[in-house]
């Protein structure tokens, strides 16, 4: 009977654990979680996990689910060397865990500023429960905070902060907020509606260091202009970087992520690599894609489940996302960067409205905001034709959007 070992107790690596059985995959299925607590949902943590006075993350099973389906759920455990020739990953406590089959669901980690911006090493970061912890106890007196990145972390907290009363400063570096995830109208909406709710919001603006308040404990945030900010505290999410350190010591390509083809498989045969941690070939770009989401990481993990079990396997589906920012629930879907042209549709709720992204006459894009009933219909019309797409929903679109 063969043996699968899952190295990550995350979304997806929970995820391939369970769609391994609905595969009928019978033998031995190992999960190396490095958290002592049973898997979670980690969106949570930077949404209601903060606004909430107490918090206990939400499994993503049940406790009984590892049992009833066999599956041995190993808690607090890292992994800490990856063998490809030998089939075996040895964990922290030097213990060998041998596979038939391996599939590395590391996820990723925050990115650090530099030890030279904060040598005191006083920033917060959050990607885990311990994270949320730390950071729930500081914000809980604060009175004012600066948030580094306009990205979805440093957004949805910002957010919170500023429900909370705390005077709240966001420092991005880049000239848009949420550059990454979201087309330059949407970024320009949500800059306006949180400088509208008393967000000190910085574009195209850095920091040169962070120390300690002499005589407080609080931080003084240098800004690169030499402006200075006294702060409660300072909250960093810049990003995060790939846990492929296992992957490269093992000697598997690795570039940002470990290199998977289109089904997630890496050059060994043996060994495949989802969610936050593998970059996937895409079939139509031919680059390697890393997706920083839970909703791809699943369907990785069903389709790499499908192709263990000899089963044909799904073609990977249109990543989607979504967001909560104070009082405005983002969801977001395709290639935002290809957009030519945008077009605003609004939704019967107030003040809720989708913005359609096409490339040329096909819609690439589709990002909705307060509008939840609109996003799925819309979803799956990705990769129609603007013609096919008035008639198919009988709209009118609107003239061009303009910022
Ligand atoms: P992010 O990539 O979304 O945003 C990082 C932001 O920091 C960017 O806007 C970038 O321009 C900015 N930045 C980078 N370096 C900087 C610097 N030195 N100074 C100032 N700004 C700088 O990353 P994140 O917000 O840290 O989130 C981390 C991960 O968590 C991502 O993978 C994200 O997808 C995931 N996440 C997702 C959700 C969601 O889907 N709702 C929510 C929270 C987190």
């Amino acid at each position: 009977m063969s043996s699968i070992l899952i190295v990550g107790g995350s979304h997806a690596g929970v995820a391939a654990a369970s769609a391994l059985r609905a595969e009928g995959c019978s033998g031995a299925i190992k999960i190396i979680a490095q958290e002592p607590t049973l898997p979670y949902h980690r969106p949570q943590l930077s949404k209601e996990a903060l606004r909430e006075e107490v918090f206990d993350p939400q499994p993503l099973r049940v406790e009984n689910f590892y049992e009833k389906n066999g599956l041995v759920l190993l808690r607090g455990a890292t992994a800490s060397q990856l063998h490809l020739k030998d089939r075996c990953v040895v964990d922290a406590n030097g213990q060998c865990h041998d596979y038939e089959t391996l599939i590395l669901a590391c996820g990723a980690s925050p990115r650090k500023l530099p030890e030279a911006v904060d040598p005191e090493r006083r920033a917060l970061y959050l990607r885990n429960f311990d994270d949320l912890r730390a950071l729930k106890v500081r914000l809980a007196s604060a009175r004012s905070m600066a948030v580094v990145g306009g990205g979805l972390i440093g957004l949805e907290v910002a957010a919170v902060a500023l429900v909370k009363g705390v005077s709240t400063t966001l420092l991005e570096a880049g000239e848009r907020i949420m550059q990454r995830s979201v087309s330059r109208s949407i970024s320009n909406y949500l800059a306006d509606r949180h400088s509208a709710n008393g967000l000190d919001l910085r574009l195209g603006t850095t920091l040169a260091s962070i120390g300690r308040q002499a005589g407080g404990e609080g931080d003084v945030v240098v800004l690169e202009g030499g402006e200075t900010l006294s702060v409660d505290l300072t909250v960093v999410a810049i990003g995060i970087a790939p846990n492929d350190g296992l992957a490269r010591q093992a000697g598997l390509p690795v570039a940002d992520g470990i290199l998977a083809s289109e089904q997630g498989c890496t050059t060994d045969p043996a060994v495949f690599a989802i969610g936050d941690c593998a970059a996937w070939l895409d079939p139509v770009s031919r680059r390697h894609i890393r997706y920083e989401a839970v909703n791809p990481g699943q369907e990785q993990a069903k389709m790499v489940a499908a192709a263990i079990a000899g089963r044909p396997v799904p073609a990977l589906g249109v990543p989607r996302y979504w967001t909560h920012q104070g009082a405005m629930n983002l969801q977001m879907a395709g290639d935002v960067h290809g957009v030519t042209k945008e077009f605003v549709l609004k939704a019967p709720e107030s003040g809720a409205f989708s913005v359609l992204g096409f490339q040329d006459d096909r819609l690439v894009a589709v990002q909705t905001v307060n509008a939840p009933r609109q996003f799925m219909p819309l979803y799956q019309l990705i990769g129609t034709d603007r013609d096919h797409l008035s008639a198919e929903l009988d709209w009118e679109f609107p003239p061009p959007h303009h910022h």
